[in-house]
C-alpha cells in the first residue's frame, strides 16, 4: 500500500509535465477495479503501443471483458508511455503499472502481450524493463509474473522466443481461461515456473519455446525444430467452433484520450472467405464463421447504451462477405436511425456492393469511401486471388458518386511479386479512370471536385500465406516502383501516398525471421529502439548496425525467395491451413491462375480440421 501511495504522489509530480497525462491515470467510464485481496491471479493485458492505438483495439476489450467476468480473475490495461511520459517515470523511478490499481505489474501473475505488428516487438522488451523485469524469459525464475503474448504475428513467434515464457496461438476467448485456471493451480499448489510451462505445454494452443531446440544448416536456414519434455511436435492453433456461444463484452472502457477507433465495435464474422494471397489475416483467421444477426443486435444495442457512443462499426475483414448483411442492417438501422447512432462498415469489396447496400450505407454516412484494389491491373489482381475485375470497380465508384460521394480513398500494394513497371502504372491508370467517372456522372454534387486517394503500401512477404516463400522487393526496387507510380499520374484530382520503404523491409525481416534475431532485438532495443511504428523513433540504419554486430544478414529473411522444402522457423506451429495448399497456390499465382471463395467452392485448405469435431465441416461457413 506505501509503495502504491509513493507511486500516486510521483504521478502528481509528474504528470502536469507530459503531453496527454489523462493516458496514464485510469479511472475511465467501464474500466474494472477489484479487491486485489478477492482474486487469485491478476493479468495484465499489455498493448505495446500508445494509449490510443490500443484501447482501439477490439481483441484487448474482449479479453478484459472476459477475464473481469471471472469473479477470482482481474485484468488491468497497460499501455506504453510515450518518450516524454517513459523519461519522466525512468528518471523517477516509477515502474509501468497497472491503469485499474496503479499497482506495479511486476508484481502481477500473468503479463500478455497482443502482437499486432513486428514493429512493436521492440516496445514489448522496452515495457518488461520499465516493469523492472528481466527481458529473457530464462532470467526470470520465479513463477510470477509468467510473460505471455498472443495475437496474429504469433503465428511466427521466433524473434520473441528468448523473452516470452508463452505464446497463445489462436482465439483466445477459451484458451486464455484455461491457461489462467491452470495458473490458479499451480499458485495455490506452489508449482515452479518449469512444471507450470510443461503442463502448459499440453493445452491446445500454447507454444512454450524454451521446449523446442532449433538446429540450423551450414547456410543458415533451420535444418531441424524439436520438441522437448513432452511438448507437441506440432502446436496447434485454437479456434471458437461457434461465434454465437461465445462471450462479447456489453460494455466497452470508453478512453480518456480519443483513441484511433473511438465507437462500438460489433465483430459480425471472423475468417475470411476469400483468400487474396498476400494477405496473412486471411489465412490465420480460418475458418469463416458468422454470428447470427439477432446476436449482432444485441451487441450493438448494449454497447450503445452502456457507453453513449453515436457510432457502431460493424468489423470484421470482409464484412461485406456478412451474407445476412442487408437483413441485418435493416434491423439495426430500425432504431440507429432514430436514436442518431452512424453505423459504419469498414472493410467494404467491391464485388458485392449492390445498390441497396449503398442505398442503406448511404442513408447514414456520406463521407470518404474506402476501397482495397490492391493492385493496377487484372493480371496482378489474379496473381494476388483478388477476384475483382475493374468493371467491378468502376461499377461500384459509379455507385458511390451517384450516392453523393465524392472522395475515394483505393489501396494499392508495390512489390507484389510478378510485378512489372507496367502494373504500376495500372494503378495510375485505374485513378484516372475512376476521376473519369465522377465527372462523367450527371447527378454529380454542384461546384465540387472529386478526390481520389492511392495509398501504395510495400508488400510484405508473411509465413502461412502462398506468397510465405516469396522475396521481397529491395528497398531501391521499392524506391524506384514509388517514384514511377508518382511520374505516371496526370491530374491534381489523384494523389499518392506511400509507405516508408525502409519500415516494409525491416517487417519483412521480423515477419519472416528465426530465433537468432533475438540478439539483434535486444540490443536494437538497449540501443534506443523503442515505439518503432512511429516515424519518428524508427530508424533502420540502428537495425542494420546491430544485425551486422550479430553477423546476422537481412536479406536472406527479406529479400531470398525460399524453396518449397526449406524447413520456415514456424513449421512446428499448426495453423488449420496445411503447406501443400500454400504451395498449390504459390504455383496458381505464378500461372496467373485464380481461386474461388470459399463461399462458391471450398478448395481444401485444411482449416475445416481445425473444427472441435475433428471432422471437419464445409462448407466452413
Ligand atoms: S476448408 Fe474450404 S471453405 Fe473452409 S476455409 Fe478452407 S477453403 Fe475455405
Amino acid at each position: 500500500m506505501e509503495e502504491k501511495q509513493l507511486l500516486m504522489e510521483k504521478l502528481d509530480r509528474i504528470l502536469p509535465k507530459v503531453q496527454k497525462p489523462a493516458r496514464y491515470i485510469g479511472g475511465e467510464i467501464g474500466s474494472i477495479v477489484k479487491s486485489p485481496q478477492d482474486v487469485a491471479v491478476r493479468f495484465a493485458f499489455c498493448f505495446p503501443d500508445l494509449y490510443e492505438i490500443g484501447m482501439s483495439h477490439l481483441g484487448m476489450k474482449i479479453l478484459y471483458s472476459l477475464i473481469n467476468s471471472r469473479p477470482d480473475f482481474w485484468c488491468e490495461r497497460v499501455f506504453a508511455p510515450d518518450m516524454d511520459m517513459r523519461d519522466c517515470m525512468k528518471e523517477q523511478g516509477i515502474p509501468l503499472y497497472g491503469l485499474e490499481s496503479l499497482e506495479p505489474i511486476k508484481d502481477f501473475d500473468m503479463i500478455g502481450f497482443t502482437l499486432q505488428y513486428e514493429l512493436s516487438f521492440t516496445t514489448i522488451l522496452d515495457m518488461l524493463d520499465l516493469a523492472g523485469l528481466p527481458v529473457r524469459s530464462s532470467q526470470r525464475k520465479e513463477l510470477y509474473p509468467i510473460v505471455i503474448a498472443g495475437g496474429p504475428c504469433a503465428c511466427n513467434p521466433e524473434p520473441l522466443a528468448d523473452f516470452i515464457d508463452l505464446f497463445v496461438l489462436g482465439e483466445g476467448e477459451e484458451v486464455n481461461l484455461e491457461l489462467m485456471d491452470l495458473y490458479k493451480q499451480a499458485k495455490a499448489e506452489g508449482w515452479s515456473k518449469e512444471a507450470f510451462l510443461k503442463a502448459a505445454s499440453q493445452i491446445q494452443g500454447i507454444y512454450v519455446p524454451s521446449l523446442y531446440q532449433v538446429a540450423y544448416n551450414p547456410d543458415g536456414t533451420v535444418a531441424s525444430i524439436t520438441s522437448e519434455e513432452g511438448a507437441p511436435a506440432k502446436v496447434t492453433k485454437r479456434i471458437v467452433a461457434d461465434l454465437d456461444c461465445i462471450f462479447y463484452p456489453e460494455s466497452f472502457v470508453v478512453p480518456a484520450v480519443e483513441a484511433v477507433h473511438d465507437r462500438a465495435m460489433v465483430e459480425v464474422l471472423r475468417g475470411c472467405a476469400r483468400g487474396c494471397r498476400f494477405c496473412q489475416a486471411g489465412f490465420i483467421y480460418r475458418p469463416f464463421r458468422e454470428k447470427e444477426p439477432g446476436t449482432l443486435n444485441s451487441y450493438g444495442k448494449a454497447l450503445c447504451d452502456s457507453t453513449g457512443y453515436d457510432e457502431i462499426s460493424l468489423t470484421s475483414l470482409s464484412t461485406s462477405d456478412y451474407t445476412r448483411l442487408e437483413p441485418l442492417l435493416d434491423t439495426l438501422l430500425d432504431w440507429t436511425e432514430k436514436e442518431k447512432v452512424n453505423l459504419s462498415l469498414p472493410s467494404l469489396r467491391v464485388d458485392n456492393f449492390s445498390d441497396s447496400l449503398a442505398e442503406k450505407i448511404t442513408r447514414v454516412r456520406k463521407s470518404g469511401l474506402t476501397f482495397a484494389p490492391e493492385a493496377g491491373t487484372q493480371r496482378i489482381r489474379d496473381v494476388i486471388n483478388k477476384n475483382i475485375t475493374e468493371e467491378e470497380i468502376l461499377r461500384t465508384c459509379t455507385m458511390a458518386f451517384e450516392g453523393g460521394y465524392t472522395s475515394v480513398k483505393l489501396y494499392f500494394m508495390l512489390g507484389l511479386p510478378t510485378e512489372t513497371m507496367e502494373d504500376v502504372e495500372g494503378i495510375a491508370q485505374l485513378a484516372q479512370k475512376i476521376v473519369n467517372l465522377y465527372y462523367e456522372n450527371p447527378n454529380k454534387p454542384k461546384g465540387k471536385g472529386v478526390n481520389v486517394t492511392v495509398s501504395a503500401a510495400g508488400f510484405v512477404p508473411k509465413p502461412f500465406t502462398p506468397f510465405e516463400f516469396e522475396p521481397q522487393d529491395t528497398i531501391e526496387q521499392f524506391a524506384a516502383k514509388q517514384r514511377h507510380l508518382v511520374e505516371s499520374v496526370r491530374t491534381k484530382k489523384i494523389s499518392v501516398k506511400y509507405h516508408n520503404n525502409k519500415v516494409s523491409f525491416l517487417e519483412a525481416v521480423l515477419a519472416r525471421g528465426d530465433r537468432r534475431l533475438c540478439a539483434a532485438m535486444e540490443q536494437a532495443w538497449r540501443k534506443g529502439c523503442v515505439l518503432e511504428g512511429w516515424d519518428e523513433h524508427f530508424s533502420l540504419e540502428t537495425w542494420l548496425e546491430t544485425l551486422a554486430e550479430c553477423g546476422l544478414d537481412p536479406a536472406f529473411y527479406a529479400n531470398r525467395r525460399r524453396s518449397f522444402e526449406e524447413v520456415t522457423p514456424w513449421s512446428h506451429l499448426d495453423y488449420g491451413v496445411t503447406k501443400d495448399f500454400l504451395i498449390r497456390e504459390n504455383k496458381k499465382a505464378h500461372g496467373d491462375r485464380t481461386t474461388p471463395n470459399c463461399l462458391l467452392q471450398c478448395s481444401a485448405c485444411g482449416a475445416s480440421g481445425l473444427y472441435p469435431d475433428g471432422e471437419g465441416r464445409w462448407p466452413c461457413p
